[in-house]
């Protein structure tokens, strides 16, 4: 069933979103059958906004925001769905329908992808410049010498000094590569940029020098970032928005405040009650019961329902829509969250058990 809602999930900023993912699908052909990876995702992106994809491992997000850019690799495939991109000043981008050259053209200059575990991609016998020549001069941002001498530029933008540029990747810690990287994919000046997982594998000092630079990125050059990840600390630190993914699909949207303070689908209940607080009452950590679903087996209705403590017999049958949740405690300049869940009436009122 199509829900009109979804198609127009605000976004912070309000106005045309720069990016809408309309009903996205995204199916691995395996042995065993068909997974449905990503399986009806709809969002959308404003300018200058940072939106936060969260969820468990498994659950779609790293398969979705590849999918933005058509990484997805065999056996995996687009399924179906529209991913429109509307960058300042040009006619709109339909990213799934491009051809190639289309698309390579707007890699970078429009739209930069920043893959999990991407700090090890660098070229270890290239010196950081060569590396950033190599990209800007294929992406046609001007001739050799231009792109050198923009280099140590770009690396201050990230809190790197210039010097940095002549360095080769051995001579540079954990935190130190995935800045050149940040540093690379800000080459372009692009309108948006997807980071997955930015900070896993860095110690938590790094941690936060890297949300610190990604946010101060959105101030100065007022790109939007879509930032996946699994670690609810980062979205606390860095998002506006936080869309939680369940099974293949967006179960609550919601300002990130509205999400952390009154997160209203138990699922992502479950994920704030399983964050360790520092100071205050002393509380028992709540988390999940049992694990994720797999792809190739989503269960019926509510996917969610086989772990939710507050499922119903309607969960079981039928899969509740995605939709607006107005909070009174929410400033009512916000836009309102999504949830799909059938303890929700439209009108936002949780129903009695
Ligand atoms: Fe739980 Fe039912 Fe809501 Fe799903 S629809 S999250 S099973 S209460």
């Amino acid at each position: 069933m199509v829900n009109p809602s979804l198609a127009t999930t605000p976004s912070r900023t309000g106005g045309t979103p720069l990016l809408e993912i309309d009903d996205l699908r995204v199916y691995y052909q395996t042995v065993a059958g068909v997974a449905r990876a990503v399986d009806g995702v709809r969002l959308t992106v404003g300018r200058g906004e940072i939106l936060g994809i969260a969820g468990e491992s498994g659950c779609g997000k790293s398969t979705l925001s590849s999918a933005l850019l058509r990484l997805v690799r065999p056996p995996g495939h687009i399924a179906g769905g529209r991913v429109t991109l509307r960058p300042a000043g040009r006619d709109p981008i339909d990213l799934l329908g491009v051809d190639d050259a289309t698309l390579r053209a707007v890699r970078w200059r429009h739209l930069s992808y920043i893959p999990q575990g991407s700090m090890n991609s660098l070229n270890p016998v290239m010196r950081v410049v060569d590396q950033f020549v190599d990209v800007m001069v294929e992406h046609g941002a001007g001739s050799r010498q231009e792109a050198r001498d923009a280099v140590p530029e770009l690396l201050r933008q990230v809190g790197l000094d210039g010097h940095v540029a002549r360095m080769f990747p051995h001579e540079l810690s954990g935190g130190m590569k995935q800045r050149v990287i940040i540093a690379m994919a800000t080459a372009l000046k692009p309108d948006l940029m997807i980071a997955d997982e930015p900070t896993t594998a860095l110690d938590v000092n790094v941690q936060r020098v890297v949300i610190q630079t990604l946010g101060d990125l959105r101030e100065r050059l007022g790109v939007s970032l879509i930032i996946v990840t699994h670690d609810m600390a980062v979205h606390a630190e860095l998002v506006d928005r936080v869309a939680v993914m369940y099974a293949g699909n967006i179960v609550e949207v919601g300002d990130v405040t509205q999400i952390f303070k009154r997160p209203r689908h138990p699922y992502t209940q479950g994920l704030i009650g399983s964050i360790p607080r520092v100071g205050g009452e002393r509380t028992r950590l709540s988390g999940i019961a049992g694990s994720a679903p797999s792809p190739r087996n989503w269960p019926s209705g509510c996917r969610f329902h086989p772990r939710c403590p507050r499922a119903m017999p309607i969960c079981q049958a039928e899969p509740p829509i995605l939709l607006p949740v107005a909070d009174p405690l929410v400033a009512a300049a916000k836009p309102p969250g999504l949830v799909a869940c059938h303890l929700y009436t439209a009108s936002g009122t949780e129903q009695p058990r």
